[in-house]
């Protein structure tokens, strides 16, 4: 198996469905970072057959609902002088603001920059949210 070093200080975001590495990786923009990142593809499982794992030095600071929209079964490790000070799990959001976009064409939200509609779940299986300013049903995607 490959050996990848442990992080010092950084958090470690682990039980990613295989697959969903890159996305995510993508999502939280971490080609822009600095702090040195790893992204390890179809890690063996006793959880999920295959798994991802993504670890990033020097952070501790993660966005929990894009996390959590993406795939419910993440866990995230924060590490700290080599040793795990804390877990936690996602969770599908009951509200987001930000992160979708309303896919009512004519939705205010749409034209003006500065609005942004808070999303409230409508269905967790099929990640259906409304939006705050016109009600239109959106659903998220990866
Ligand atoms: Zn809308």
């Amino acid at each position: 198996m490959l050996e990848v070093k442990q992080i010092q200080n950084g958090i470690v975001i682990d039980h990613i469905k295989s697959g969903n590495g890159l996305k995510i990786f993508n999502k939280l923009e971490l080609n822009k970072t600095n702090s040195p990142v790893v992204l390890l593809m179809n890690v063996e499982s006793k959880l999920l057959g295959k798994k991802d794992i993504i670890k990033i030095e020097n952070t501790f600071d993660v966005d929990l609902n894009l996390l959590g929209l993406i795939d419910e079964n993440i866990s995230i490790n924060f590490i700290k002088d080599g040793k795990v000070i804390d877990k936690k799990k996602v969770v599908v959001p009951e509200e987001v603001t930000g992160l979708v976009t309303c896919k009512n064409p004519r939705c205010i939200t749409n034209s003006d920059d500065y609005l942004k509609p808070t999303f409230n779940l409508m269905s967790r299986e099929n990640l259906e949210y409304k939006c705050s300013f016109c009600d239109e049903i959106t659903k998220y995607k990866i």
